[in-house]
């Protein structure tokens, strides 16, 4: 059997016939830039991200970025976040010239923790960015605590997170800001690269809105420096078309993730430092990725590729310990629990259309792999 970690041209046939009726429309009317399509994109996002206004923008990394220049963020200015996500959650703090100032995670949701971002706040601090990371939701009540307590702006990655839930709010609506991310990989994926800013502050969708097109607020009048960070049309359209079926494809991610907690409970309850399942404990949880701790990872990964099973590491390296971050002044272990994350995580497949049998496969060769290992003890 053959089980790859996502099969994008599964869920496309299952599609083809929307996608078909709402892209041949952009083509004809050749208005690829903005306009109404990428309007229609923008309102229903908003609408279901539970924000006023959203912004479509160029990817999730400009849709991060945008929200920073929007700030006025720079040089002189900290943003804190988490060593534990996709590099371009930092890299954005670094490309406007400010310092990413890393938070550790709690250790079981693999989200930035709350105290932590307490503890790292100074004078310079402006803004914190939380990551609802693989699919759930950080712990936005206490983050948001600590931002009002000190006037920081909060910038809600949620690139992994459209659809999730806690405490009665959707991911991207408790912050300042919401980003989105419609990379082919993520829950719900254009045909290349793009993104969206919600926000429910008509002033700062103002901004946004200007910085997308060069800062220009009247056309060919610059108020501020912005840039191309436009939404194509025909994305916008693909985005539209799939939006109706995402909370179909976040409950099947959802009961995957349930199946495989049936398969693999028992072993990682009675051998939790060989075995740990992903902790859904915030709410509505979306599973962009499905990712387990394990021991001995890379050699349990390597019989899952001999078996014909698609995984991925996410992530090998916390973002504290990149060469480019080297003149933070991070060493390893400043941030453990980042730092162990990486060394025993495995995503395992968890795509909508993943068959019953495949994850009864996949939770077979784990186990299977896991009791294979050399024992230390
Ligand atoms: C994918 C992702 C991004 C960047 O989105 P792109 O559309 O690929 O630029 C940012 N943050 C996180 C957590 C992501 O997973």
């Amino acid at each position: 059997m053959n089980v790859p970690l996502l099969d994008l041209t599964a869920q496309y046939a299952s599609i083809r016939g929307d996608i078909e009726a709402a892209v041949t429309p952009v083509v004809s009317s050749q208005r690829f830039i903005l306009g109404p399509e990428v309007e229609a994109c923008e309102e229903a996002i908003a609408g279901y991200s539970g924000s006023r206004h959203g912004i479509g923008v160029s990817s999730g990394t400009d849709a991060l970025m945008v929200t920073l220049m929007a700030e006025g963020i720079g040089p002189g200015d900290e943003v804190i976040t988490t060593p534990y996500s996709f590099f371009a959650t930092a890299g954005v703090i670094a490309r406007v010239g400010a310092t990413p100032v890393f938070a550790d995670i709690d250790p079981v949701t693999l989200n930035i923790d709350p105290a932590r971002i307490a503890a790292r706040v100074t004078a310079r601090t402006r803004a914190i960015i939380p990551v609802h990371i693989f699919g759930q939701m950080a712990d936005m009540d206490s983050i948001m605590e600590v931002a009002r307590s000190h006037g920081l702006v909060i910038i809600e990655d949620a690139a992994q997170a459209i659809g999730a839930e806690h405490d009665g709010r959707r991911a991207g609506s408790s912050g300042h800001y919401g980003c989105f991310s419609f990379f082919p990989s993520k829950n719900l994926g254009c045909f290349g690269d793009g993104g969206m800013v919600v926000t429910s502050d008509a002033t700062r969708a103002e901004r946004i809105r200007a910085l997308r097109v060069h800062g220009e607020f009247v056309q060919y009048h610059h108020r501020i420096v912005g840039g191309n960070f436009r939404l194509d049309a025909l994305h916008a359209a693909v985005v539209r078309a799939k939006l109706p079926h995402l909370d179909g494809w976040s409950e099947a991610r959802r009961a995957n993730a349930a199946r495989y907690g049936r398969l693999l409970g028992e072993f990682a309850r009675e051998h939790p430092s060989v075995l740990r399942l992903p902790a859904a404990v915030n709410g509505r949880h979306v599973f962009n990725q499905y990712v387990v701790r394990v021991a001995d990872r890379d050699l349990v990964r390597d019989r899952l590729t001999s078996a014909g099973i698609g995984t991925a590491i996410y992530y090998p390296l916390p973002l504290h310990l990149q060469k480019c971050f080297s003149g933070l002044g991070y060493a390893r272990g400043d941030l453990p629990e980042s730092e162990r994350a990486a060394e025993h995580a495995l995503a395992l497949p968890i795509y909508p259309e993943l068959g019953v049998a495949e994850i009864g496969y996949v939770a077979e060769h784990l186990l299977a792999a896991l009791a294979e290992r050399p024992r230390r003890d």
